[in-house]
């Protein structure tokens, strides 16, 4: 943080300044969800600050792809650095201004570019992987050596009114998991 006061926010019609340079701001949520964004700001402090004031502002930042937590905190500001330019981010802020990328009209695997089009050895295309909660009754904690062991039934059943978490992309060529891109909509049928 710097201690002098505030810069006032340029206009947006300004002209990009020469001494602005983009920075990348991580946020973290539940202490263990991350997600970068790029700031164009003249340092990495009022890179954080631009950043942290949006956050103040409900609903402003809420599309973030943020991997599921259980929104026991934040977000925050949690680390900035100035970006070598090859930063996979979630937004862009220019002059203070939240740009949201348009949202892709092609699902393509960011690892290996795979578009689903052709079959691959594992079957092709893409699949919506969530996660759900599955329980087991416990039957009772069992003395053994060396450590004492928890005899818990096989069959497990899951919690129905649960809702999926974790929902993600798997790409069907190099079977890696990746964020549903940012702006997509989902439809079950
Ligand atoms: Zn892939």
């Amino acid at each position: 943080m710097t201690t002098k006061t505030p810069k006032k926010r340029r206009q947006r019609s300004s002209p990009k300044a020469s001494n602005e340079n983009t920075f990348i701001v991580r946020l973290a949520k539940d202490l263990s969800e991350y997600a970068d964004v790029a700031v164009e700001a003249a340092d990495a402090s009022e890179a954080e600050e631009i950043v942290t004031d949006l956050l103040s502002k409900p609903s402003i930042l809420d599309d973030l792809s943020y991997e599921a937590g259980d929104d026991r905190e934040g977000p925050y500001t949690c680390d900035s650095w100035e970006s070598d330019g090859a930063d996979q981010v979630a937004l862009t802020i220019r002059n203070g201004v939240p740009i949201f990328p348009p949202a892709p009209t092609k699902l393509t695997c960011p690892y290996c570019s795979y578009d689903g089009e052709k079959p691959t050895e594992h079957g092709g295309t893409f699949r919506y992987l969530a996660d759900v909660t599955t329980w087991r009754e416990i039957i009772r904690l069992k003395k053994s050596k060396p450590n004492p062991t928890l005899i818990i039934e096989g069959l497990s059943d899951k919690y129905d009114e649960d809702e999926e978490k974790n929902e993600r992309i798997e790409c069907r060529a190099c079977l890696r998991e990746f964020p549903i891109p940012a702006g997509l909509k989902t439809d079950f049928r």
